[in-house]
């Protein structure tokens, strides 16, 4: 006789290549924080993101009222932490009212990762709506290099949204740099102490073999070792420490003022994949358990239907298709290199 739960499991709405990534043991408890592309629409197209302005949106989006009964569906499931992300979040017209909805839920942390092309118009009343903390991704200070690795994107509309997020009183406010040789390297000092002289916390990041990153490591990676023995002059020399719970930054404290710091995000000479605790949600309602694999289970059916309770079931599979860590290394991986980072979000 079949055995129902395994005959459930079939009839569920797995996707990828499964056999082919290692399975971690044990999945461990249900996912504390999750990520969520609430759009894959971005109005900037960085050169180690998106080939082009015109490489196309991936159909069948969720709308807000099924993005509702996602959010409570993770609620449900006992996640805590919420980062929305894209795509660029914030040229969703129906932010302000998402991040309101999020809030009314109670997570522990809500946060969101933004380019800041729309802050100065939406940190004041994304912060009225109950948004905890924003990160803000901004690669170089030069307003022509900008325009280049951004595809068009306008420095001054990106500065002024740091102003509103800094009056509009989020703090802290973490910056995102990908630093990439030859095209950024040279910036490192000059956004380190333009960061902390506005009381942000900069961090560098490595670049990612995972979709056009992948076209830019070879030549263009800089580690985070490198980087920190470049700002070894204003740097404590201390081990780099991680904040529990709040992803894989490493932070050093500021030589002369250690009530400031700076984080190094490896991602590629250290893929961290052994402490992620991270699931994902894909702006098509895929839930997925890694950025770099094609795993995933749809639950666009369930959020569209209003069926929080199947969303529920639906993360647990998800959450079991976690990759093992110490064999897996996340974006170094082939199949890193063909996922949409917008889709999925980064
Ligand atoms: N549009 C928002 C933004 O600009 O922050 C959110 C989405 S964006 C995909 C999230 C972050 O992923 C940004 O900080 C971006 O720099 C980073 N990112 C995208 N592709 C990357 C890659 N190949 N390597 C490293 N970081 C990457």
């Amino acid at each position: 006789m079949n055995d129902p739960a395994v005959e459930k499991r079939r009839s569920l709405p797995m996707l990828g290549a499964r056999a082919l990534v290692p399975k971690r043991a044990s999945a461990g408890p249900p996912p504390r924080s999750v990520r969520v592309s609430v759009t894959d629409r971005c109005d900037f197209a960085c050169t180690y993101c998106r080939p082009s302005r015109n490489d196309g949106y991936a159909d069948g989006r969720l709308m807000t009222p099924a993005w509702k009964t996602m959010f409570e569906a993770l609620r449900r499931a006992g996640v805590r932490r919420v980062r929305l992300t894209g795509g660029e979040p914030l040229v969703h017209p129906e932010i302000v009212a998402i991040v309101a909805h999020l809030s009314s839920l109670g997570f522990e942390d809500l946060a969101l990762t933004t380019n800041a092309s729309q802050l100065a118009r939406l940190a004041r009343p994304l912060r009225d709506a109950g948004l905890h903390r924003v990160n803000v991704s901004i690669d170089t200070l030069d307003p022509v290099r900008f325009r280049e690795v951004t595809r068009g994107g306008d420095l001054d509309a990106v500065l002024a949204g740091i102003d509103a997020a800094i009056e509009a009183g989020f703090s802290p406010i973490k910056l995102n740099t990908v630093v990439l040789r030859g095209v950024n390297d040279d910036e490192l000092e000059r956004i380190l102490l333009w960061a902390w002289e506005r009381r942000l916390l900069p961090r560098f990041l490595e670049v990612m073999p995972i979709a056009e990153g992948a076209k830019l490591v070879a030549e263009h990676l800089v580690t985070a070792a490198e980087m920190r023995r470049a700002l070894a002059a204003h740097l404590l020399a201390e081990e780099a420490v991680t904040e529990p719970g709040l992803g894989p930054a490493k932070y050093v404290r500021a030589r002369h003022d250690p009530g400031l710091r700076v984080g190094f995000i490896t991602g590629t000479s250290d893929t961290f994949c052994e402490t992620c605790d991270r699931l994902r949600v894909s702006s098509t309602g895929v839930l997925r358990p890694c950025l770099a694999t094609d795993d995933g289970v749809d639950a666009a059916a369930p959020a569209r239907a209003g069926d929080a309770e199947t969303i529920v079931e639906h993360i647990g599979l998800a959450w079991s298709m976690k990759p093992d860590g110490t064999v897996w290394k996340g974006c170094t991986e082939e199949t890193a290199a063909g996922v949409s980072m917008r889709a999925i979000g980064g």
